[in-house]
C-alpha cells in the first residue's frame, strides 16, 4: 500500500446522527479542564514556527493534540512503500530508493530541472525537482544518491499515463536537514532530530499535508516525547480496565505508538489508544444514562374514553404489528416516573408519524402537552397540516365542529406572521394546544408551554442534542423524549451516537405500500436519458407527479447546496443545479406543457410553503428541488423521482430521497443519473442502492464505503476529531467492551469523582473544538 492520503480527504458534509454534547456548566461534573503539560501550547516544546505550522496545517495546538496525532502507517526497516498502489489525486508519503538522477538546465528560464526516479524495487515513479540556484542543485545532487532510501511526499499526478509525484518534498535517510525552508521549520530541522529509524527501526508515517510533511511532524513528536514525564500524562483508564485488558499505561502507549522500538510494538499501543477513545465516549454516555435514570418525569398513564381512543376509532387503516408493538413500548415508558429516552427507527414510510401522534395523544389525555420538533420549516408546516388532517374533528377544540374530546395543534415557525405567532404562543402557554409543532423557533425563550410532557424529535440526525435539551428545559419536570429517525442506524453507530437512548425499531411497512424500482442511468447516454424523461411524462399523463432532485441550487458559492457528498475525490465537475435543470426541462420535448416549480432551501419561507402546497394539491406536476425534499415530505401522488448527479449523494441519503415516491397506491420509480462511467466506484454504489430497498443493509454499506467521517459527522476525519483510531464498522467489539466496562465503572462512581483523569478526558472530548462533530444543527 501507498503511504496513503494524508490528513484525509475533506469530509463531505453529510449530517449524521448526533453524538452527545455538553449540557451546561453542571455537566463538567467538577471535572478538571485539561491542564499541565498536555494542555500546553506547542510553541514551548517545538518552537514558534513549527508550532504555527502544525496549527495551521493540521490544527494541532497543544502537546496533547500532537501526541494524539498518531501515525497512519509504519514502515519497517528496508520495507519500501508499494508504489503500484498509488492513486492519482492522493497526497502520499512514500518510502522509496533513488533509482536514477539526471539534471538538465531549463530551456526558458534560469535554473535547473532534476529528474529523479525512485523505486520500490519493482515499480518506478519519476519525480521532478526545480532547484532555484546552483547551490540548491549541488545540495540536491549530494542527497539524491542512487540506492539511497528516502521519504518522498507529494500529490500523485499522472503525466502521459505515468504516475508521478508533483512538487515532491523529500527527506533522505541519514540527512540532518530535510528540505530547509520548504515548510518554514528550519529551526527544528537544525535540531537534527534522529530520523535514522530509516535504517534502525520502524519509521512512523504521519497524516500530512502539502505544507506539513510527515518527517516534520515526527521531529516535533520526538522533541515532545523526549521531555515527557509520567506525571505529565494523566491516565484516563481505570486500573481495573488496564488490568482486565492487559493494556500498557498511557505514556508507554504514546511512546510505542510514535516510536515503536521494534516492529509490532505499536500494535498493542494502538489497541489501547483505540479502546481508550471508545471508553471515554462510553463513560460519558453511561453517565448520561445514569442521570436520566435518576431524573423524575410525570407519568402519563392512558385514560379511557380519551383522545387516543377516539383517534384509534376513526383511523382509516389498521395499525401494523410494528406500530402496535412500538406503541406499547412507548405507552409503558410514558407511564413510568423516569423520563422516556427512546430512539424510534423506522424505514421511510413505515408510519412513524402515526406512532408519534398516538404517543402525543396519550400525553394530552393525561393532561399534558406534547411538542413535535421538525428539522425544517417545510417539514414543520407539513407535520402541522397532516396532524391536523389526521385528527380531523379531534383537533377542533373550542370550534363549532370540534369533537367532545378535542385538542388543538399549534404551529410555531421562525417566519410566521406576528399574529399567527401570537396566537400560537398563547395556545401553547395556556395549554389550549395539546400539541405544538415547530422548528427551532420552539426553542426561543418567548415560547412557554403550560405542561410539557413529551418531546418528539423528528429526524434527529438533523437536530442538535443541545437543541433538544433546550426544549426539555422548558418543562417544569423532565419531559419524556421520543427521537425518530428514518435513517437506519447500524448497531455500532447507535451505541456510539445514540448511546444514551433506548432503541425501538419499527419493522415492516403498512400493507398496500407500493414497491419502488430504481435504476442507475448514465447521463452520457442520450437515448436512455430521453427515455427517462419520457417515463416522467407518462407518470404525469397518468395524473401523477415527479421530483427532480439536484445537488445544488445554481446561484451559490461552491460547496453550497448540500450535494457534495459521497464523491470519490475532489474534482472540478460543475454539478447540476436547480437552475440548470429548470432550463433543461423547459427545452425537453417530452415534457412540453408539464407544470413545473422549483423548491430549495434559500427561497423565502412563504415561497417554499406556497410551492409545497401547490405540489401537494397536485397543481404542480414536476418539482425541481434540492435535498430539502429529502426528509419526510409526504405527497402520496408523487410516483417518480430523478436524482441528478446521484453519485454526489451518499447511499443512505439516496435511500431517504427515493422514499418520497411510492408512498401511495401506485408503484414508484427512481432514476439515479450519473455522468460517471459504469466502473467508477460511485456507480457501483448507485447499483447497490438500485438493487435493494432494505434501509438497514444500505446503512451498513454506507458505513463501510464512506467511513465514519460521514456517518459520525463532518469533522470526524480531521486532526481535531477526538475519535481518531476508532472505526465504528470495524471496532464494534471494542465499542461493546468499552460500553460494558464504562457502565461498570460509572455504576460505582457516577460522577467520576474517583477518576479525575477520566473526567478530564470526558471534558476534553466534549470541548467545543473537539466536540463540533458531536453537534449537528
Ligand atoms: P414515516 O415513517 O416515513 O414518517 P409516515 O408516518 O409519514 O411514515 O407514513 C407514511 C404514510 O403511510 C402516511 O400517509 C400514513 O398516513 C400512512 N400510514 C401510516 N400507518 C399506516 C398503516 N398502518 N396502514 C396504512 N397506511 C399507513
Ligand atoms: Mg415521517
Amino acid at each position: 500500500m501507498a503511504g496513503g492520503p494524508a490528513a484525509g480527504r475533506p469530509a463531505p458534509g453529510r449530517p449524521g446522527p448526533a453524538l452527545p454534547t455538553p449540557r451546561g456548566p453542571e455537566d463538567a461534573g467538577g471535572a478538571p479542564v485539561a491542564t499541565g503539560r498536555m494542555a500546553e501550547p506547542l510553541a514551548r516544546s517545538v518552537g514558534a514556527p513549527t508550532a504555527e505550522a502544525l496549527g495551521g496545517h493540521l490544527g494541532l495546538e497543544t502537546v496533547g493534540d500532537l501526541l494524539r496525532h498518531y501515525p497512519r502507517d509504519y514502515r519497517r526497516r528496508g520495507q519500501l512503500t508499494d508504489l503500484s498502489g498509488l492513486e492519482v489525486g492522493e497526497h502520499v508519503t512514500v518510502l522509496a530508493r533513488v533509482a536514477s538522477v539526471r539534471h538538465r538546465p531549463m530551456k526558458q528560464r534560469h535554473g535547473f530541472v532534476v529528474d529523479v526516479v525512485v523505486t520500490d524495487g519493482a515499480t518506478k515513479v519519476p519525480l521532478t525537482f526545480f532547484p532555484r540556484h546552483k547551490g540548491a542543485l549541488a545540495h540536491l545532487q549530494r542527497e539524491m544518491v542512487v540506492g539511497r532510501p528516502g521519504l518522498f511526499s507529494g500529490k500523485v499526478g499522472a503525466y502521459r499515463g505515468v504516475l508521478q509525484l508533483v512538487h515532491p518534498e523529500h527527506h533522505m535517510s541519514g540527512s540532518r536537514d530535510g528540505d530547509p525552508g520548504a515548510d518554514g521549520t528550519d529551526d527544528l530541522a537544525a535540531e537534527g532530530a534522529a530520523m535514522d529509524d530509516f535504517l534502525t527501526g520502524v519509521l512512523p508515517i504521519y497524516p500530512a499535508t502539502q505544507g506539513m510533511q510527515s518527517w516534520t511532524v515526527a521531529k516535533a513528536v520526538h522533541l515532545v516525547l523526549d521531555t515527557l514525564r509520567e506525571e505529565d500524562v494523566p491516565e484516563p483508564l481505570p486500573d481495573m480496565v488496564l488490568a482486565r485488558h492487559g493494556f500498557p499505561g498511557l505514556l508507554d502507549a504514546l511512546r510505542a505508538a510514535h516510536r515503536p522500538g521494534h516492529p509490532g510494538q505499536e500494535e498493542q499501543a494502538l489497541e489501547r489508544l483505540r479502546y481508550e477513545e471508545a471508553f471515554v465516549l462510553q463513560a460519558e454516555l453511561a453517565r448520561r444514562r445514569l442521570r436520566t435514570g435518576t431524573q423524575t418525569a410525570v407519568p402519563r398513564r392512558p385514560v379511557d374514553g380519551g383522545l387516543l381512543a377516539a383517534f384509534d376509532q376513526q383511523l382509516p387503516f389498521a395499525l401494523t404489528d410494528g406500530q402496535r408493538e412500538v406503541g406499547q413500548e412507548i405507552a409503558a415508558d410514558l407511564a413510568r416516573t423516569a423520563p422516556m429516552h427512546r430512539l424510534l427507527q423506522g424505514e421511510v414510510g413505515s408510519g412513524k408519524t402515526v406512532v408519534a401522534l398516538r404517543a402525543m395523544l396519550a400525553v394530552v389525555d393525561a393532561g399534558g402537552q406534547a411538542a413535535l420538533l421538525a428539522p425544517t420549516e417545510v417539514l414543520a408546516v407539513q407535520h402541522h397540516r397532516s396532524l391536523t388532517a389526521m385528527l380531523g374533528d379531534l383537533a377542533g377544540a373550542g370550534t363549532l365542529g370540534g369533537a367532545d374530546v378535542a385538542t388543538r395543534v399549534a404551529l410555531l415557525t421562525g417566519s410566521q406572521g406576528a399574529r399567527a405567532r401570537r396566537e400560537a404562543l398563547l395556545q401553547a402557554a395556556s395549554g389550549e394546544a395539546g400539541i405544538v409543532v415547530g422548528t427551532h423557533a420552539l426553542l426561543q425563550d418567548a415560547v412557554q408551554l403550560a405542561d410539557l410532557g413529551l418531546v418528539v424529535v423528528d429526524e434527529q440526525h438533523r437536530f442538535g442534542v443541545e437543541q433538544r435539551d433546550a426544549l426539555r428545559a422548558k418543562a417544569s419536570a423532565v419531559p419524556h423524549l421520543l427521537v425518530m429517525t428514518a435513517t437506519p442506524i447500524p448497531r455500532t453507530v447507535a451505541m456510539t451516537s445514540f448511546g444514551d437512548l433506548e432503541t425501538s425499531v419499527l419493522r415492516g411497512l403498512p400493507a398496500g405500500r407500493s414497491p419502488i424500482a430504481s435504476h442507475a442511468v448514465n447521463a452520457g447516454n442520450a437515448a436512455w436519458v430521453a427515455r427517462m424523461w419520457q417515463r416522467v411524462r407518462e407518470e404525469v399523463e397518468a395524473g401523477r407527479q415527479a421530483y427532480v432532485v439536484c445537488p445544488t441550487i445554481g446561484d451559490e458559492a461552491p460547496g453550497d447546496g448540500g450535494g457534495d457528498r459521497g464523491a470519490d475525490g475532489p474534482d472540478d465537475r460543475v454539478l447540476v443545479s436547480t437552475v440548470a435543470v429548470e432550463a433543461l426541462l423547459a427545452e425537453e420535448p417530452s415534457l412540453a406543457g408539464v407544470r413545473r416549480a422549483v423548491l430549495h432551501g434559500r427561497m423565502p419561507p412563504e415561497a417554499k410553503d406556497a410551492v409545497m402546497r401547490a405540489f401537494a394539491a397536485g397543481e404542480v406536476d414536476v418539482l425541481v428541488a434540492t435535498t430539502v425534499v429529502e426528509v419526510g415530505v409526504d405527497v402520496p401522488n408523487a410516483t417518480c423521482m430523478v436524482v441528478m448527479d446521484a453519485d454526489r449523494f451518499g447511499i443512505s441519503q439516496l435511500h431517504q430521497l427515493r422514499g418520497r415516491v411510492g408512498r401511495g397506491r401506485h408503484p414508484g420509480t427512481c432514476f439515479l443519473l450519473t455522468p460517471l462511467p459504469g466502473d467508477a466506484p460511485a456507480v457501483t454504489r448507485l447499483m447497490s442502492v438500485a438493487a435493494t430497498t432494505d434501509g438497514f443493509a444500505l446503512a451498513e454499506l454506507d458505513l463501510e464505503t464512506r467511513g465514519e467521517g460521514d456517518v459520525l459527522g463532518a469533522r470526524q476525519s480531521g486532526a481535531r476529531s477526538s475519535l481518531r483510531l476508532l472505526r465504528v464498522v470495524r471496532d464494534g467489539h471494542v465499542i461493546a467492551d468499552a460500553r460494558e466496562d464504562a457502565a461498570e465503572v460509572l455504576a460505582v462512581d457516577p460522577e467520576l469523582r474517583r477518576h479525575p483523569a477520566l473526567a478530564g478526558a470526558v471534558t476534553e472530548l466534549l470541548r467545543p473544538q473537539h466536540g463540533q462533530f458531536l453537534e449537528r444543527g
